[in-house]
């Protein structure tokens, strides 16, 4: 807008100039007295000076060469600042003052838009302006004429009609009609993103007692409480809406989890176990929750209400304060997730951890070269569990910080032990989560564990998965220099699945690729996979890497990785995962040799 400040110190001559032009040429007067020309230029100069409408024109490089005192009053001299295309507050359709005036000059027709401007004392205020495009001779135009009026008192009562219609008095949420408004925009916000939205419909479970018992006075302040909670417990994207009565939703944004939204209704119901302290007396509220996901229950507003709404009746038929997926088996499913999640605290305390060893092999004939620690929960209840089932769980309540320095601790111990004496001494590997890297500092983990036993950092080797390198974090290549000079190895677990972008190999201290078994599986059948792994295998000896093929069952694929220079292999044909009590005397016997 610099360019359009008003140069007062001239702008009257060039007004003089040209006020008579900018009014176009006066009709003569049909009535008996005839004006002269300066009479008219007299009147519609006063029209125009004390017109409170703001009147300028702007010339092709948008400069001013007209502005009327109302608008020379306007901070700047004329500058307005945001053009809003629709409703006040809406982001989308902004265009600046400047470039409404460019597009004027190349339209034929007159645009109108809403600007934000100072008032003269700092508020903010609001004009509507027309700008009206003034074609020169040969016919394309050379100037704009912009008249604007101020609409601040329309526009605040504009949104005082929007805050009635979608906003809830009593607690100043948005309510049922609001949602039903924007709930498509954020579901094709959601497809955007490639996102879910989950749909919360919250219910009090006896909040008809409350307002029988203590009167309607108090049922409205314990509403108040309730959206007071519901407002400190969200997230920064969900949207805390009242839907009537005691019934509120909540709209919750989350990437791929049905977890997250179960963790969302269980800190809701949390928050609200606190009592309500209502005229100096507890009142204790629970509530009960359904949950429906958009795009998997329902692809549109109706549906996913409907089935949100049938949900939450489910959670109270089953007796309240507990929330309810729309789908039963996800209901299941997320109990079990966060019950496994609350379990796992503690789990490494309790001794509920146990390493299983799986030997590594050397396709040479120098038989077994070390082993990879893969980890297994006792869990009191359900057994033995594989890491499949918990260390997502893990990841996501952050226990895998607890749980991942148990298993460093356990495997170097455990290297310790079988170095002890040994002349050429085996090697440890052990998987670490991407977790490990953001949540926790990994490379002072890794230098307490092996202090604590003794491991020589040689010993040790590092799993993590490619995504790790891909996602660009400077924190992860620090500490995996870090590692590097402390002399611990560092293994690409699963190489070859999902992924393409192999310059990483290049950028971080890598030393091992671990060909993922789903190319091993069907390598004796001389397919594509053959070549895959033939081409990894000459791409990691021409950087100097290691190899190691996973999930080798057969002595066919054995046999084939061998012939093409692989050194190291891993499976069921060398030993499955074993306890340590059984993997002593498997490395004593020398069976692999
Ligand atoms: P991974 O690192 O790829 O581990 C190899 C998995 O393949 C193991 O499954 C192992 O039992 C299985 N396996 C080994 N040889 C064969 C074979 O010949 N055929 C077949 N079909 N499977 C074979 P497991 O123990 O269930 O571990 C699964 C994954 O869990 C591991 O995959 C690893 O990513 C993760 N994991 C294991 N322990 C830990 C740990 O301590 N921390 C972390 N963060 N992740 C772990
Ligand atoms: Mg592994």
């Amino acid at each position: 807008m610099g360019a359009l400040l008003v140069q007062l110190a001239d702008f009257r001559t060039r007004c003089d100039a040209r006020v008579h032009k900018w009014l176009g040429r006066p009709r003569r007067p049909s009535g008996a007295r005839r004006r002269t020309g300066h009479e008219h230029e007299q009147l519609f100069r006063t029209l125009i000076e004390h017109s409170p409408d703001f009147i300028a024109r702007y010339n092709r490089r948008c400069e001013v060469v007209y502005a009327n005192p109302a608008m020379r009053q306007i901070p700047g001299g004329g500058g307005f600042r945001l053009a809003l295309a629709a409703e006040v507050g809406t982001p989308a359709g902004q265009l600046d003052y400047e470039d409404c005036i460019r597009v004027t000059l190349r339209a034929t027709s007159a645009r109108e838009s809403e600007f934000q401007y100072d008032g003269p004392d700092g508020d903010v205020r609001w004009a509507a302006v027309r700008f009206v495009p003034e074609p020169g001779e040969g016919g394309r135009s050379e100037t704009v004429l912009a008249v604007g009026r101020d609409i601040t008192d329309i526009v605040h009562y504009r949104e005082k009609v929007r805050q009635l219609a979608f906003f809830d008095p009593l607690t100043d949420l948005p309510n049922r009609a609001w949602l039903k408004d924007r709930l498509p925009a954020a579901l094709a916000y959601a497809d955007a993103g490639r996102r879910q939205i989950g749909l919360l419909v919250l219910d009090l479970d006896s909040f008809k007692e409350v307002n029988d018992v203590l009167g309607h006075a108090c049922g409205d302040q314990l509403l108040r409480a309730v959206s007071m909670r519901l407002l400190q417990g969200k997230r920064g994207d969900d949207a805390v809406v009242r839907l009537g009565g005691d019934e509120f939703a909540i709209l919750a944004p989350v990437h791929d989890d049905d977890l997250d939204l179960a963790i969302i209704a269980s800190r809701i119901l949390m928050a609200l176990a606190e009592p309500v302290v209502i005229d100096g007396s507890e009142v204790f509220m629970t509530a009960s929750i359904g949950i429906s996901r958009y795009p998997r229950d329902g692809s549109d507003a109706a549906t996913l209400l409907r089935y949100a709404d049938s949900a939450m009746y489910a959670a109270k038929r089953i007796g309240g304060n507990q929330f309810c997926f729309h789908d039963p088996a996800t209901t299941r499913a997320a109990v079990e997730r966060m019950e496994l999640g609350t379990a796992l605290h503690g789990a490494a305390h309790a001794g509920e951890l146990v390493l299983l060893y799986q030997p590594i092999v050397d396709l040479g004939g120098a038989g077994l070269v070390g082993a990879e620690a893969l980890l297994r929960w006792n869990h009191p209840v359900r057994g033995l569990l594989t890491p499949d089932i918990f260390i997502k769980v893990a990841e996501d309540n952050g226990t895998i910080v607890e749980i991942g320095d148990w298993v460093l601790a356990a495997a170097c111990e455990a290297v310790v032990r079988w170095n002890a004496g040994r002349a050429v001494p085996m090697r440890i590997s052990v998987n670490v989560s991407g977790r490990q890297f953001v949540m926790n500092d990994l490379a002072r983990s890794v230098q307490a564990a092996l202090a604590a036993s003794g491991c020589a950092p040689q010993w040790l080797t590092l799993e993590i998965t490619e995504s790790l390198l891909l996602e660009n974090d400077q924190n992860v290549g620090r500490t995996l220099d870090e590692l590097n000079e402390m002399g611990v190895a560092i293994a690409i677990d699963g190489f070859g699945t999902g992924y393409s972008a192999i310059s990483y190999l290049g950028h971080f201290p890598i030393s091992t690729l671990k060909i993922d078994r789903s190319f091993v599986r069907d390598i004796d059948a001389r397919g594509k996979n053959l070549a895959l792994v033939k081409a990894m295998i000459s791409m990691a000896e021409s950087l100097g890497l290691d190899v190691v093929a996973e999930g080798v069952e057969t002595q066919q694929q054995a046999d084939v990785l061998a012939s093409l220079a692989c050194h190291r292999a891993q499976g069921y044909l060398f030993g499955r995962p074993m306890p340590e009590v059984q993997f002593v005397p498997y490395a004593q016997s020398g069976k692999v040799l």
